[in-house]
């Protein structure tokens, strides 16, 4: 049956590794995981299934713009196939919801923030789904390295709407996320399917550099095949920039590319990339999505990746095409810090928990609206965190998702507003009137004040977002929605606010020791006294039958690397020392806790630098050398004497 059905509507002539084991689990009615590298076909997983399957197959994605090729290329083989995205128009939108309901589609790919809107779950309720896809599936594990919280509630979902069967889709998955994963959406572990992480094409190599010897060595790379296509890859913004510059200042064309750019500039560099007209690009791990080039010959990691998983997605990239390419490392412990910092940047205070669970228990309403935006402000946490701690909440039943909106509408007129009213007559134009009349025009955008508009019409709120879509659509305005604001039903209030408190202290604590961990490991892959690819294939759970490979720089030198600090770690002791904690404290002011002054101290944002301008302060980040931890201990011990001082 899968046979016939391969041909008649892929026109595929066989299967690659692991394809059919997956198929066969899904069509005995099972669910899997599937493992497989990028590349190796992970999506005909759940197609070829969905055209057999009674119902739809409706597939989670975290990036729907990948998804798009995917659909179009259902669509081209007339499988009915639908993707909801937000750029569909209310009516198209509607279209396919009655599709899927009327049971025409055989597969809906949908964003994974679209369960959050109750609307649309009462629709999902009304179709009947035979199997729900996740992919990229990694991110609902809190020990995977790309976490997504809204990813937590998927089991809860397929609960909610029957989906018997579940596939779950990843190219990176240690076996302990592999466990949580089974765990979470009740897989069986041997139902999961995991094949070929090791890629035999591929030369690793760890090369320890001393940070000042690093432009030298790279360019001295770069210079024995300046054609070969090549991803430097770094941490920071400021440092691909400069990487690239250094590369240009020896004479070798080089792009910087970070998430800092503008769109249009990125997109420009990635294509330069791909076609071949640049053949390096110094970049921060936003580059790497979506590309596809079959003959990256060099991926050289110019700081520590930031884990294993990332290392191993970042140098999966090279060589696609199967010819030999060298994944180089240039390493040492010097910029530990960075990463850790990062880390130790999202990590919330004890006193920001408890402040949005006295919120919850003392909202007036069952309702609750908040704007992740400002609260991350308000708490003093970090937005990704803030959003896990409101996951959190809703496991703990304490709140449950309902919808979202946007709770900001601003435009640019295109067209002059007097004549946009003259469209109208008399009560419609009088409400047109009113939208303008309570728009206020700042430098680029005009705002308008909903609430005002419904006050003095006496129209609801959507009537007036009716308006600005349709000016929007005729063109004549430029219309933009901003500040998102989630809404929940609370469900439970009677907890008890100190034990909530410490449990969900607790979970993030646990989470950032598990993470600073996840750095520590790299530093042992890298200094592997055995084979590194035979290491990085156990890591994700596959023993390479060969031992080893034979081409890494273990390998070949027979010994492992030795990684150093090679600049020295400064000291904390001293007066002045002393005198920078109390500047410190000063500056932040009513700020000024130990958590705020630890990460001033090293240069970590939080969200309450943000109206200090903290960052412009001479004194952020002075100790940034120094491990966090150390700092933190330091503040602890010393704060109580400066502040009785
Ligand atoms: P992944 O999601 O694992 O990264 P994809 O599902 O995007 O990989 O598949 C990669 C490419 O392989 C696609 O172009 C797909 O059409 C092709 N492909 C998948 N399965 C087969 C097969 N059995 N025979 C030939 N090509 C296949
Ligand atoms: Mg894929």
């Amino acid at each position: 049956m899968l046979d016939q059905a391969l041909e008649r509507y892929f026109g595929f002539t066989g299967l690659k590794p692991g394809q059919k084991q997956v198929m066969e689990k899904i069509m005995q009615g099972r669910s899997s995981l599937a493992v497989f590298p990028t590349g190796a076909g992970k999506s005909l997983c759940y197609q070829l299934p969905a055209v057999l399957l009674p119902h739809m197959t409706l597939v989670v994605s975290p990036l729907l713009s990948l998804m798009k090729d995917q659909v179009d290329f259902l669509q081209s083989r007339s499988i009915p196939a639908a993707r909801l995205d937000s750029t569909l128009s209310a009516e198209d939108y509607m279209s396919i919801l009655d599709r899927a309901k009327k049971g025409e589609l055989k597969i809906l790919v949908i964003a994974v923030e679209r369960f959050k809107n109750e609307r649309f779950r009462q629709h999902l309720k009304q179709m009947r789904i035979s199997l729900m896809v996740v992919d990229e599936a990694h991110c609902i594990s809190e020990w995977g390295h790309n976490f997504r919280p809204d990813y937590l509630k998927l089991p809860v979902y397929r609960h909610e709407f029957g989906i018997p069967q579940v596939l779950l889709l990843t190219a990176t998955a240690t076996p302990r996320v592999m466990q949580d994963m089974c765990v979470r959406f009740e897989i069986d572990r041997d139902d999961a399917v995991v094949t070929g992480f090791h890629r035999p094409n591929l030369v690793l190599q760890v090369s320890p550099v001393p940070e000042a010897d690093k432009p030298r060595i790279l360019v001295k790379r770069m210079l024995e095949s300046r054609e070969a296509p090549t991803i430097v890859y770094v941490t920071l913004q400021k440092t691909a920039e400069k990487v690239a510059q250094n590369l240009a200042d020896a004479g070798i064309e080089a792009r910087a590319y970070h998430a800092g750019m503008p769109n249009e500039q990125r997109e420009s560099i990635q294509n330069d990339f791909m076609s071949g007209r640049v053949h390096c690009v110094a970049a921060t791990i936003a580059f790497g999505m979506g590309i596809d080039k079959k003959d990256i010959r060099r991926v050289i990691h110019y700081d520590l990746p930031k884990s294993i998983e990332n290392y191993s997605q970042e140098i999966g990239r090279a060589g696609r095409d199967g010819i030999e390419s060298l994944c180089e490392v240039l390493a040492n412990k010097d910029n530990l810090n960075i990463l850790e910092n990062f880390v130790y940047g999202d990590m919330p205070e004890k006193q920001g928990i408890a402040e949005l669970l006295g919120l919850i228990a003392a909202n007036a309403e069952d309702e609750l609206h908040l704007s992740p935006y400002s609260l991350s402000g308000q708490l003093n946490i970090r937005l990704l965190p803030l959003k896990t701690l409101l996951v959190y909440l809703e496991l703990e039943k304490i709140i449950e998702s309902r919808s979202s909106y946007y709770s900001r509408y601003s435009f640019q007129p295109l067209k002059d507003t007097r004549d946009i009213s003259s469209a109208f007559q008399g009560e419609r134009r009088e409400f047109v009137r009113a939208i303008f009349r309570h728009s206020q025009a700042k430098r680029t955008w005009t705002y308008v004040d909903v609430a005002a508009v419904e006050a003095e019409s006496g129209s609801p709120r959507q009537r007036v977002l009716t308006a600005l879509e349709y000016f929007h659509e005729q063109g004549w305005i430029l219309l933009r929605s901003s500040d998102s604001m989630d809404v929940f039903q609370i469900v439970n209030r009677r907890f008890d606010q100190q034990v909530m408190t410490e449990k969900l202290y607790a979970l993030f604590k646990n989470k950032q020791v598990h993470e600073i961990g996840r750095i520590h490991l790299v530093l042992r892959f890298l200094q592997s006294n055995a084979c590194l690819s035979f290491n990085l294939a156990r890591y994700f759970g596959e023993i390479m039958p060969e031992g080893s490979c034979g081409m890494c720089s273990v390998c070949r030198d027979e010994r492992s690397a030795t990684l150093e600090r090679t600049k020295k770690l400064p000291s904390l002791s001293g007066r002045d020392k002393l005198d920078l904690l109390a500047g410190s404290a000063e500056f932040l002011g009513r700020e000024a806790s130990p958590a705020n002054l630890t990460r001033f101290l090293c240069g970590v944002g939080a969200p309450v630098f943000t109206k200090l301008k903290a960052s412009r302060s001479p004194l952020f980040g002075r100790l940034q050398n120094h491990p966090f931890a150390r700092v933190q201990e330091w503040v602890e011990k010393n704060l109580p004497e400066i502040i009785s001082a």
